[in-house]
């Protein structure tokens, strides 16, 4: 592992922090560490897991399943919201010990195949050990399992093939959606003139407008903080049932990672349009 990737562990220690698994919501189980919301849904004939934490996070994320009486072998599919190493850097692990499919957005496939490198944003400071994907999905698809139906949204920006993945669950006949809202975030990306990425700002425009829309009951999040996932649990945990329940979660995230693309937005354009200034002229020939 690179000392870049090392640090980022190193400075994120909720990255690897111990979380009791527990239920969130009829066949939806949170078994992530403490800082990464990671998933996992049952079905009648196999279960479902949504990301695979940092390199390293497969033993804690595997200890949660057990705990919860869940063996690894029934996990048919392993599914990606982003081909990054806090969300995929032990899918490989999780991948190799259950012998599920990992399944992901087309256009992140090839990252994960590649091992995180070449990221348009971070180059190759935070790889991964490289991902088999058996199975990719596109925008709109739908993933039938034992009568489980997730649907796939692409919300393209953060990677090319960021996934927002919805499903729904139920406690007897009341049913509701959980939406696991794909990271909308730029922390330092190059928003113009990034010939790694020239349709980035089309592309982040459409994903605020397809998760604000989203029908969204609990809304869920690769980084839990992104929709107050820990407030709304411990307001649940003191007896309020319905406090995990938050209709305008997606569009209040939606709403805010979109002020703080502007604002980020607008800097690189006036940075820009200031080291344009101060170019000296081109001498004529
Ligand atoms: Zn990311």
């Amino acid at each position: 592992m690179p000392a870049s990737e090392r640090k980022n562990i190193a400075d994120n220690p909720s990255w690897t922090a111990p979380q009791k698994p527990f239920r969130i919501y009829g066949n939806t189980w949170y078994v992530g560490p403490r800082g990464l919301g990671i998933f996992l849904v049952t079905a009648r004939t196999g279960d479902v897991l949504i990301d695979g934490g940092v390199p390293g996070d497969a033993p804690l994320i595997e200890a949660n399943i057990r705990d919860l009486g869940v063996d690894l072998h029934d996990i048919k599919w392993i599914l990606n919201s982003h081909a990054h190493s806090d969300h995929a850097g032990s899918m490989a692990q999780l991948a190799h010990d259950t012998g599920a499919q990992v399944i992901a957005n087309a256009a992140d496939a090839p990252l994960l195949e590649r091992g995180g490198r070449d990221d348009p944003q971070y180059g190759d400071r935070f790889p991964i050990p490289p991902v088999h994907v058996a199975r990719t999905v596109t925008d709109g698809e739908v993933l039938h399992l034992g009568g489980l139906l997730l649907t796939a949204y692409s919300t393209p920006g953060h990677t090319k093939g960021n996934t927002t993945w919805t499903w729904v669950s139920c406690e007897g006949t009341h049913c509701l959606h959980l939406v696991d809202v794909g990271s909308l975030s730029a922390p330092g990306f190059a928003l113009i003139g990034n010939p790694k990425y020239p349709d980035i700002l089309k592309d982040f425009e459409h994903s605020f407008a397809v998760v604000a829309a989203l029908p969204c009951d609990i809304p869920l999040a690769p980084h839990p903080g992104m929709v107050n996932f820990w407030e709304r649990v411990a307001k649940h945990e003191q007896g309020d049932v319905d406090a995990l329940i938050d209709p305008t979660g997606c569009r209040a995230y939606a709403k805010d990672a979109r002020e703080s693309f502007e604002t980020q937005l607008v800097k690189q354009r006036a940075d820009a349009a200031s080291t344009n200034r101060r170019r000296p002229p081109i001498s004529g020939r």
